[in-house]
């Protein structure tokens, strides 16, 4: 989802530089002491040629993170923190211009000694320096390295396509209705902060794709039930949600009383401002409750048709996303 290349360790990262300055060979001269100037000035150009490189791959993540559509930036600092993954990138960055500095400083300092012992002295120099610098961001290589480890994970779903979320308490019939209106099999997709992954699945109306995505352990009990990085994880569903199909079971074989399955609705369409709410009843094939809301049944498909309609013609007139209510906790 976010590209950063594999991160290596502050003693890597030297160790990769050091190892290029000592391949490093100078373009040669006439007298001994000439050739082993150039070659100084070769491998402290080369020492910083390699880190600047390394250092650079990491932080040209930066534009990409200011870039990214509001659902998966959302994730990015569920998982990781925004702020704390700028500040490392930031550290990083900083410490790439020194190193790129120090390096140049010290090649005209080479270029400029009077004898050999001199311009060795100020190679040696900065090496010291340099690899003081770079020990200075070992911590931020670390927690970069980790928050890559945790970015890779999360699966992409692609933010543009128009997106159906389904809530309802458990054991409504979500995720039967998510597998009756999907054209093939949905799939789990493992997002690190539930622990059941949200089932996606997908169908095409007109040539355009749309998701289905049920959210087990998310939007199917109370927001005061919820840790702060489930809650955040339902802010982040906001932005993915172009409609939110709610499904109630009046039949209550669910284990939920209707009274219970409303205050839920009341509390999905709080965390969802501007997003079309869609309420239906589901296992029609039990009972049918009168009333004016959609009614389904996801075991014989009944119904479904109807809904999925709406659900289409609703994610046409999706408002874009209200700022989030304030997160407790
Ligand atoms: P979820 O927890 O909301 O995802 O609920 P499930 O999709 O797992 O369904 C819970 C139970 O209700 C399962 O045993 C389903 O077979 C059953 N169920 C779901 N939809 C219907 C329906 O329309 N009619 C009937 N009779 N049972 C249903």
């Amino acid at each position: 989802m976010f590209p950063i290349p594999t991160v290596m360790t502050a003693q890597e990262v030297l160790n990769k530089g050091l190892r290029r300055a000592a391949r490093a060979t100078g373009p040669g001269g006439r007298t001994r002491e000439e050739r082993a100037k150039k070659a100084g000035v070769a491998k402290l150009h080369a020492l910083g040629d390699t880190i600047e490189h390394t250092l650079r791959s990491y932080v040209a993540a930066v534009p990409t993170l200011e870039r990214l559509p509001d659902f998966q930036r959302e994730l990015v600092d569920l998982l990781v923190g925004v702020g704390n993954l700028k500040h490392d990138l930031g550290a990083i960055d900083w410490c790439r211009a020194q190193v790129v500095r120090v390096c140049r400083q010290a090649q005209r300092d080479v270029g400029r000694a009077g004898t050999g012992t001199d311009g060795l002295r100020a190679r040696k120099a900065a090496y010291g320096r340099v690899s003081s610098l770079i020990r200075q961001i070992a911590p931020n290589l670390e927690s970069l390295a980790k928050a890559r480890a945790k970015l890779i994970r999360v699966p992409d779903i692609d933010p543009e396509m128009p997106t159906i979320v389904v809530a309802g308490y458990p054991n409504v019939g979500k995720s039967q209705f998510v597998r009756a209106v999907s054209s093939g099999r949905p799939k789990v997709a493992p997002y690190p902060f539930t622990t059941q992954g949200l089932s996606v699945g997908h169908f095409e109306r007109r040539y355009q794709r749309y998701l289905v995505v049920d959210t087990p352990g998310l939007l199917d009990r109370p927001m005061e039930d919820r840790n702060p990085s489930e809650r955040q994880a339902v802010y982040a569903l906001r932005h993915l949600a172009d409609v939110v199909v709610f499904l109630f079971d009046p039949t209550e074989t669910c284990g939920a009383p209707m009274e219970i399955q409303e205050r839920l609705l009341a509390e999905v369409r709080e965390a969802f401002p501007g997003v079309p709410i869609l309420e239906v009843e589901n296992k029609v094939d039990v009972q049918r409750f009168p009333g004016p809301r959609a009614k389904v049944s996801a075991l014989t498909g009944e119904g479904c048709t109807e809904v999925v309609d709406a659900a289409v013609a609703a994610t046409t007139s999706r408002a874009p996303a209200a700022a989030p209510p304030p997160r407790a906790g």
